[in-house]
């Protein structure tokens, strides 16, 4: 079967991210014939004006084939030391391809605290944009190295998006052994259905999601709908597809099978990008239905409409806002810390003076600093839709 061709020259900025499986081989190592194709079709882009950026994994893979380790779990100083083997050889081998194109590669290790923690997200974008200004071409991966197993991505999916709404990037592009969604596992069922158009990330789509990750890759479609729901509420679109063919994105171009997933017709603003793509919480608060509703109309988030503050957190952190039906509604900056929240918690705006001993914001999570889940405003629009 045939699916759309995807232009890819029409975007301007491109995130491309690679598994494992697609560059390193385990038994023979780094799959170069399929690398130099791949750095082909990033100058064809390039060569076009669009500005294209690299996540690539494999360096664990790459250290492990360099390193001769039998197959296998890895302990975490194991595969750390795999990677500092891996990456040199990873980001050697991108280098060299890149550079039968004329084209510069640079590379960027990334831990989850540069891109959680705004001052050092802010100076990863700006090395970032410089290397884009210049025409090099970012090769991104986790700083597998010194991440520790609480303090990682651990897959470059999620790590991809965010590096997708970072840099404000229109196209992410995820290269896998898998094609694309399926409305259940292929291998499992055999009326499982390929999903070419993914409108809106819906708690249905995400069920669709099965757990599998392949030996090599720790991502499996979980972690790809996770960096769809990042990528697409900042108004990047988001296409899952094979790159087990020699030129992955001209295979695109020409219309080999994908999922695609439509970005947000109304994008969030950078600020909000970077509350809606936080991977950790600090914390949660459980609202009332009659919050839900204020919320779904654009209110801020009152003391009075708050069931439950779960968590210890600071004023500023991140938290999680839960809906009645115990799902994830929206996510924004705490207005006040746990303890505090927990005391005005279900109490009147004009009460909080008399309860903490001094006049607080009125607001638990004020709107500017909130962010709805792109599901939730994808039915919220249609709700408006229909009442129009
Ligand atoms: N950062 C890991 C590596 O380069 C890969 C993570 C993933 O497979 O998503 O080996």
């Amino acid at each position: 079967m045939t699916a759309t061709r995807k232009p890819l020259e029409k975007y301007r900025r491109i995130v491309i991210k690679i598994g494992s499986a697609l560059l390193v081989d385990r038994k023979t190592g780094l799959k170069k014939q399929w690398l130099d194709g791949m750095c082909a079709d990033i100058a064809t882009l390039k060569a076009r004006g669009v500005d294209v950026l690299v996540v690539s994994s494999g360096a664990i893979a790459l250290g492990r084939s360099v390193l001769d380790l039998p197959s296998g779990a890895l302990k975490l100083e194991e595969s750390q030391a795999a990677a500092a083997v891996g990456q040199i050889a990873l980001a050697r081998a991108w280098s060299e391809s890149l550079s039968n194109d004329d084209i510069v590669a640079g590379q960027i290790l990334l831990t989850l605290g540069d891109t959680e923690e705004r001052r050092r997200y802010l100076n990863a974008r700006a090395t970032i944009s410089q290397l884009l200004k210049i025409g090099a071409v970012p090769i991104i991966n986790e700083n597998d190295t010194v991440a520790t197993s609480e303090i990682r991505y651990g897959d470059n999916d999620r790590l991809a998006a965010r590096v997708a709404t970072m840099t404000g990037a229109d196209l992410l592009v995820l290269l896998s052994d898998i094609d694309g969604l399926y409305t259940a596992p292929p291998h499992l069922d055999p009326d499982a259905r390929f999903l070419e158009t993914i409108a809106a990330i819906t708690p249905e789509i995400e069920a669709m999601a099965g757990g599998a990750a392949s030996e090599l890759s720790r991502g499996g479609m979980r972690t790809k709908i996770d960096a769809g729901k990042i990528a697409t509420a900042a108004g990047c679109a988001m296409i899952i597809a094979s790159g087990k063919t020699e030129r992955p994105l001209q295979a695109l171009v020409e219309g080999a099978r994908s999922s695609w997933f439509a970005p947000s017709a109304s994008p969030v603003t950078a600020r909000k990008t970077w509350i809606a793509g936080q991977l950790l919480p600090a914390g949660s608060i459980t609202i009332d239905t009659g919050a839900e509703n204020a919320l779904g109309s654009g209110k801020s988030l009152l003391p009075a409409g708050v069931r439950q503050v779960i968590g210890s957190f600071s004023r500023g952190d991140t938290i999680a806002i839960i809906g009645s039906e115990g799902r994830e509604i929206a996510r924004g900056l705490a207005g006040y810390d746990a303890d505090e929240a927990r005391q005005i918690a279900g109490r009147k705006s004009a009460e909080i003076a008399a309860i903490l001993g001094y006049a607080g914001r009125a607001a638990m999570v004020h709107r500017d600093d909130m962010v709805m889940t792109a599901a939730r405003r994808q039915a919220e629009s249609e709700r408006s839709d229909a009442h129009a």
